[in-house]
């Protein structure tokens, strides 16, 4: 596997996604990538994108002015902390 687009080496690794929802924000963290060693571009398997949409999509309804902090996993909705949204 071959990073898109310089060809470079991928080698695994993890990242972090947002989401601004206006109202609220959904962090996830670790989420498992390929991640190019020459010019750091990530690539996702699909399955992993698919569930990072479904972690989103499933957390969105519950949430109302706060901030969600999510550990990635393929089985549950980890939520490692909520904090409320800090007044601008
Ligand atoms: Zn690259």
């Amino acid at each position: 596997m071959k990073c898109y687009s310089c060809r470079g080496k991928l080698e695994a690794s993890t990242v972090s996604d947002f989401n601004d929802l206006g109202t609220s924000i959904i962090f996830v963290r670790g989420i498992p990538c390929h991640k190019c060693t020459q010019c750091g571009e990530s690539v996702f398997d699909l399955k992993v994108e698919t569930r990072v949409e479904e972690i989103m999509d499933t957390l969105k309804n519950s949430l109302a002015g706060e901030i969600a902090v999510v550990q990635y996993s393929p089985f549950e909705i980890n939520v490692v902390k909520y904090s409320k949204m800090v007044a601008a």
